[in-house]
């Protein structure tokens, strides 16, 4: 398909769709999932997916910031939305007024969250994060401590208990079943001193693509399998159980298309010289759009139905590539950045890899100047 715009991306909805139904049903029985929309949905547009999930029965999903649960609010968007970055001082009254439900970091967090003024009569629901092993955030207090002050709460209720982990795809690292065994033990401990949230979940994509089926619990929170990626596994991995496709693609056009002689030097500081006389397309995307500078003389793109080399250092808006090849190709024609042509496929995992960063990184960072368009 082809749209009116110079560099764009395609989201395909149904493939979010499917996406999400893998996880359900390789997680069914008694397991929820909580689509994870942050950072606009890894930039595949926060209100549009969460329109899919929703539609697709998902009762919870998961952003970083109030901000980004309030506009999914006020986008119509009803289901519970949990925060999982932190809640600023000037946010905590948007909690209540936008039903957001926060992760707690610390016990502090608990108590500073007891102090929002509510109506008197519901209690703000609140998930509390249990710091395992990974060192980034949750508690590291005992559960003696904890449910001291879970128990002295007035308007909170602790409705979830969650962690994260640190290594899930990395089979050669012990890390994963410590930090499975901790939060175990602090849920057991928890309970004998009277403390039992309804709902427990740790897993994101990785532990649950390669299945640890002891951190499935009441949800599961995968953004990246949503969005058809799974990492690539390190040491002994069990086979994936989750089957997922990529749902975005990124195409852009051909500005100008020059023929230059040997010897010429292409692009900001001369770093690639035509060793042959060559046809260049100059595309109309750069890394202000999200092309990874890192891919200058080492990335490639789709053009015509096959690979062509990027040449040059990546510039601010534009790429220039090698044609030589398909020197049929026009000023006004496509080239993908991201997806397929016929059987050729660039996905985000293997621009990542050319560039020396995580797939994460090349979704997140297609910029807001990149017109987003929703097919079916
Ligand atoms: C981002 C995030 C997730 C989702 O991780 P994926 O690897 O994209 O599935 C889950 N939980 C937390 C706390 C996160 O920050």
């Amino acid at each position: 398909m082809s749209q009116a715009a110079r560099c764009y991306v395609e989201i395909s909805r149904s493939q979010i769709a499917a996406n999400y139904r893998a996880a359900r049903d390789a997680t069914a029985p008694g397991t929820g999932i909580m689509g994870v929309v942050k950072a606009n949905a890894y930039g595949h547009g926060a209100v549009e997916v969460a329109r899919v999930l929703c539609a697709e029965g998902a009762r919870w999903l998961a952003v970083s910031s109030v901000e980004e649960g309030a506009a999914l609010r006020r986008a119509g968007i009803d289901c519970r939305i949990l925060v999982m970055a932190g809640v600023m001082r000037w946010e905590e009254q948007a909690l209540r007024d936008c039903r957001l439900t926060p992760v707690a970091h610390s016990l502090d967090d608990l108590r500073r969250f007891d102090e929002i003024p509510g109506d008197g009569l519901e209690p703000l629901q609140v998930h509390l994060k249990i710091d395992t092993g990974m060192n980034r955030l949750g508690t590291r207090a005992g559960a003696a401590e904890i449910a001291e002050a879970v128990l002295a709460l007035r308007h909170v209720r602790v409705e979830g208990l969650l962690s994260h982990f640190a290594s899930a795809a990395d089979f050669t690292s012990e890390q994963t079943d410590a930090q499975i065994r901790a939060f175990s033990g602090m849920w057991a401990d928890l309970e004998k001193h009277g403390v039992r949230p309804a709902l427990m979940h740790f897993a994101s994509t990785n532990a649950l693509a390669y299945p640890r089926r002891e951190a499935w619990l009441s949800l599961v929170r995968p953004g990246h399998a949503i969005y058809g990626y799974v990492s690539p596994a390190r040491g002994h991995a069990p086979p994936p159980v989750l089957a997922v496709k990529p749902a975005l693609s990124w195409k852009t056009r051909i500005i100008a298309v020059k023929d230059v002689p040997a010897g010429s030097k292409i692009g900001y500081g001369g770093s690639f010289v035509a060793a042959s006389p060559m046809r260049l397309a100059v595309l109309a995307a750069g890394y202000a759009d999200g092309v990874p500078h890192r891919l200058s003389n080492k990335g490639k793109v789709i053009a015509g139905g096959r690979f062509a080399p990027i040449v040059g250092t990546v510039s601010m808006d534009l790429t220039t590539i090698d044609i030589t090849h398909s020197p049929q190709l026009q000023p006004g024609g496509e080239v993908t950045l991201l997806g397929q042509e016929g059987d050729v496929a660039l996905d985000a995992q293997g621009i990542a890899r050319t560039a020396g960063t995580i797939s994460y990184t090349v979704l997140c960072g297609i910029s807001a100047r990149v017109k987003r368009f929703y097919i079916d």
